[in-house]
This record gives structure tokens, C-alpha cells and sequence, in this order.
């Protein structure tokens, strides 16, 4: 039985997997793509954007975990094998570090950082009165792993929290809506919005034109799920008809976002490259190699997703 890792053009951070994995359990079998050693011995795949179809080549597949959170760019492909489970990452480290970036975003649009630097820059004196927590809501699209740790470090510093999920939840301890008809009411109470759902069919394109003008006046948006959720005309157009009053986004359709991109320069969007959470291999491997071996003695695997959900 063999571990397969699975990164197209990315053989020193694969590489580095295979090392964080060795040290862990020296007697796993580790190849690196395109390198698999015996096809009908590869049962597990560590996988980060792999190639459509690629899967189905091995014929004892039992299990694709994806190195990130999400899962989108494994159930993308329309050729993935039958019967083999699915694994995302979750990790308390990518939990904090996303915290990081959404309250420095969310701060950074209080006190109009971006505005003073601009101004630092002309030598002007303009002082602001800033936007405050106890007269702001955050509103956090998706109260999972990573949205509720952000909801409840929100909320302790200050400000109004209010969450968006698929399914009711008995007793969260922020004020959430749920489903197509908790949205429009979510969306009318979030000044800033904080887009933390999985990318699937029902997701594609939700940050829209019709999205954003049911938000409040001056509302900022924040993309750190995956570009594809953003419609990216209808984010330029409502942005320069003053419907939103700037973004941030860390995530794009195509990366590395293109330098023609108009993002790069819009004056109110603050771009970063994917950097909000990132996986660290030396965190994350524990969890590889545990369901490596839950998945030798059969016992049930760790993180895994609902293919048919999406997430
Ligand atoms: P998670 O634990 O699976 O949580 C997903 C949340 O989204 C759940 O609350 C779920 O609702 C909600 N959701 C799913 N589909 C929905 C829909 N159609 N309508 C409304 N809510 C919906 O995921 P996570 O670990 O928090 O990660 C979220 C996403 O963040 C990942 O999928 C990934 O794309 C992105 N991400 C980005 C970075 C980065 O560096 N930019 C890093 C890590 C992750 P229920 O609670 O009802 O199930």
C-alpha cells in the first residue's frame, strides 16, 4: 500500500509533504506525482489540484485528501473514481490564522488604513472619525470550521455578529440565519460580509449584483472562500456606482490573478494572493498519517466530506 502526493508544478512544496509525512511514520510508502511506483499499490492520494481523470488510474484508490479546507478542486473533476472517500483538512492553526486576516480586514476598514496610507503618501493631514464595533455588523457567510471562530472572536471584541448557513442549527451562539430564505435578512444587517462557504454549484457566483444591493449602504465586502464564488463585474460595477464602499479579496477565479487584472489598481480593493490561511505541512500531517492508518484498519476516516453536498 502507497501514499500518493498530488501537485502538479509543485514538487519542492510536495516534497516537503513527503518529508513532514517520512518523519511521522518512516515505513509509509510515499511517491510523488507525476512518480507513482506500482499504480494498483497507490490506496491513498494527498491531493492539491490534480489533473481530471488522474485518479482513475489507480484502480485501489481508497481515499483523496485534499491539503487544504476545501474540497472544490477535487469534486470538480466529472472522472473521479466511485466509492472513494474524500478528506479536507481541519486544523486550529488555519482556524487562527484566518481569524488574523478577517479581524485585520475588518479593522483596517474602521480605521480607513488603506485611505491614510494614500494619504501618507501626498503628505495630506485628514483626520477621519472611524467606523466603530458597537455601530457595525459583520456578517460571516458560512459558520463552519473557520466562519465560527471568526463570528466569536468578532463578537468578543465588540462588534454585532450575525452567520449564514445551509442548514438551521439548534443553538448556535451567534444570531444565524439559514437557507435561500434566511439570506435576504442576513444580508439587509451586514455592514462588513465575510464570504467563508465552500465553493459548490449551489455557491458559484453568489457574490453578485443581486447580492450586493440588498446589503446595507457603504457595506465592504470580504472574499476569502474561493474566487469563483464572485462575480467579478458585478463586484467593479457596484463598487464604482458607490453600492459597496471597497473589498477584499484574497482569492481569485484564475491565480495568480492576471496582471492586465483591473483589481490590481481599483483604488478600494485591497488584493492578497491567497495567503489568508495556509496549510502548513508540518501541521497537517498528523492528520494524513492518522487517516493513513484508520484507513489500513479500517476504521471510519477523519474530516471526511459529502461528495453529494459538496463540502
Ligand atoms: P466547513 O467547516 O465545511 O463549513 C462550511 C460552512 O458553509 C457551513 O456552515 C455550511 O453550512 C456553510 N454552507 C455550505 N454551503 C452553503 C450554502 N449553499 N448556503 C449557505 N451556507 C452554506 O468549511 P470551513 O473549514 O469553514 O472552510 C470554508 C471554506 O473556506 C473552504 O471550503 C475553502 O474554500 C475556504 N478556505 C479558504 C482559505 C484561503 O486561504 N483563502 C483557506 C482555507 C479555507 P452548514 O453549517 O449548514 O453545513
Amino acid at each position: 500500500m502507497t501514499l500518493l502526493i498530488v501537485m502538479p508544478d509543485k514538487t519542492k512544496q510536495a516534497e516537503s509533504w513527503a518529508r513532514h509525512l517520512r518523519k511521522l511514520d518512516p515505513e509509509i510508502g510515499i511517491h510523488i506525482w507525476p512518480e507513482a511506483g506500482t499504480p494498483e499499490e497507490v490506496e491513498m492520494a494527498l491531493s492539491w489540484r490534480h489533473r481530471p481523470g488522474e485518479f482513475l488510474k489507480y484502480e485501489n484508490l481508497k481515499c483523496i485528501a485534499s491539503m487544504g479546507a476545501g474540497v472544490d478542486h477535487i469534486l470538480c473533476d466529472p472522472n473521479l473514481p466511485p466509492n472513494v472517500a474524500v478528506t479536507r483538512v481541519v486544523d486550529p492553526s488555519m482556524a487562527q490564522s484566518m481569524v488574523e486576516y478577517v479581524v485585520m480586514t475588518v479593522l483596517n476598514h474602521c480605521r480607513q488604513t488603506h485611505e491614510y496610507y494614500r494619504e501618507q503618501r501626498r503628505k495630506e493631514w485628514k483626520p477621519k472619525i472611524p467606523r466603530t464595533a458597537d455601530n457595525l455588523c459583520v456578517g460571516i457567510m458560512g459558520l463552519g470550521h473557520l466562519g465560527m471562530n471568526v463570528a466569536l472572536r468578532l463578537k468578543q471584541m465588540g462588534f454585532s455578529v450575525v452567520g449564514w448557513r445551509r442548514t438551521e442549527a439548534a443553538a448556535d451562539s451567534v444570531t444565524t440565519f439559514h437557507g435561500r430564505e434566511g439570506l435576504r435578512s442576513f444580508l439587509a444587517a451586514s455592514n462588513v460580509l465575510v464570504c467563508l462557504i465552500p465553493l459548490t454549484p449551489e455557491t458559484r457566483g453568489i457574490l453578485n449584483r443581486e447580492l450586493f444591493d440588498q446589503l446595507p449602504a457603504d457595506a465592504f465586502v470580504i472574499n476569502v472562500a474561493r474566487g469563483e464564488h464572485l462575480v467579478e463585474d458585478d463586484l467593479l460595477a457596484a463598487l464604482d456606482s458607490g453600492v459597496l464602499s471597497g473589498a477584499c479579496l484574497d482569492v481569485f477565479c484564475r491565480e495568480p490573478l492576471d496582471p492586465g487584472h483591473p483589481f490590481w489598481s481599483h483604488p478600494r480593493i485591497v488584493v492578497t494572493p491567497h495567503i489568508s490561511s495556509l496549510t502548513q505541512p508540518a501541521r497537517v500531517a498528523p492528520q494524513i498519517v492518522e487517516n493513513y492508518h484508520r484507513m489500513k484498519t479500517g476504521r471510519p476516516l477523519l474530516h471526511t466530506v459529502d461528495p453529494d453536498r459538496g463540502y
